[in-house]
């Protein structure tokens, strides 16, 4: 694993210390909650509350982001300085007060400490900011945000996704209540402790004898949308094997010894991506197989191919670690090109 390569990953970057031992402090909480320094980031329907900046609306995240005014900053807002309607929530209908953990990479309008919040508001309380508040998209804005600002959103929306879908106990369906700053739900029938999950996917880089690069386009896309082929961990899989099995199903390629470059998280709703580079294997013949459902087209690419200024090839957007994988092979940043 290459340390520069994991940096370069927008959304497993990260500017805060996420304070373990003070999530089971009720009254620290509360005092932090309470300080003069505490900031609490605002989510409705996984966007957050922009301080600047515009979001790029309708943009799918492929190709280059159009242009936005001024870089987008997540607004991170007193508790006091909230609208009227979400502080004075109470009950069912107050949002999951979500701990994030206090700055550690501080600036002037964030000291290094302060205690950072996230609230994940209903359409209701969502109504108490207006247009023209402006609610960004973490796939759109990521590689533009500031270390503190793409790890509190992905920090925040992959805990927010977990409560949308856990209110209930898995095992007995009874009621659940939150604790530990927002990091257990506690089953009011069995008393047992429930805990955030996370999905892992592989998502793999595969050259061939000539340092081609393997890409397909899924059924989902347009056609001309090219990205490395990914899946998810099966339950009492390895990530390894997931890896061989992923690309076996999708492609018909046998790949060996896939080797582990980097992960970031991709909230979207639950999922952390772990990426990994391989070869074709020289054992078997590389036929291209797409599995016509999830993948309907398969294609290796050259480097010039990739570099051509005339390509209408779309390629994964800045926000995802499928594009750093790409650009890794590659040996540089990619080409920036118009949307045909
Ligand atoms: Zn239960």
């Amino acid at each position: 694993m290459s340390r520069a390569f994991q940096a370069s990953l927008p959304l497993a970057r990260h500017g805060v210390d996420r304070d373990h031992a003070t999530r089971s402090d009720p009254a620290a909480l509360d005092a932090l909650w309470a300080s003069a320094e505490a900031r609490v980031l605002l989510l409705h329907r996984g966007r957050a509350l922009a301080a600047t900046g515009s979001n790029p609306v309708g943009w799918d995240g492929f190709g280059s982001a159009p242009e936005v005014p001024v870089r987008p900053v997540i607004a991170l807002t007193e508790p006091r300085l909230m609208a009227e309607a979400v502080r004075a929530a109470e009950g069912d209908s107050a949002p999951v007060r979500l701990y994030l953990g206090r700055v550690t990479a501080g600036s002037a309008e964030l000291p290094e400490g302060s205690p950072l919040f996230a609230l994940a508001l209903d359409d209701l309380l969502a109504e108490s900011y207006p247009a023209p508040a402006e609610w960004l998209d973490l796939r759109m804005v990521a590689a533009d945000l500031d270390d503190v600002g793409a790890g509190v959103f992905t920090e925040a929306l992959a805990m927010a996704n977990w409560h949308a879908t856990h209110r209930f106990c898995p095992r007995c369906g009874s009621s659940t209540t939150v604790e530990a700053g927002g990091w257990v739900r506690r089953c009011t029938k069995e008393d047992i402790e429930l805990f955030p999950r996370t999905d892992a996917a592989v998502i793999v880089g595969i050259v061939d004898a000539d340092d081609r690069l393997l890409l397909g386009s899924n059924a989902l896309w347009e056609n001309n949308r090219f990205s490395l082929l990914a899946g998810f961990v099966e339950p009492g899989e390895s990530l390894e094997s997931a890896a061989v099995r992923e690309i076996g199903e999708e492609s018909g390629v046998v790949i060996d010894d896939p080797e582990y470059v980097g992960s970031q998280p991709w909230p979207f709703p639950a999922s952390l991506m772990v990426g990994f580079m391989a070869r074709v294997s020289a054992d078997h013949e590389a036929e291209l197989r797409p599995d016509g459902d999830e993948i309907l087209e398969l294609r290796w690419f050259t480097r010039d191919e990739i570099a051509d200024p005339r390509s209408d090839v779309l390629l994964p957007g800045r926000s995802s670690i499928a594009r750093a994988i790409v650009e890794r092979w590659f040996g540089g940043p990619l080409p920036e090109r118009e949307r045909a």
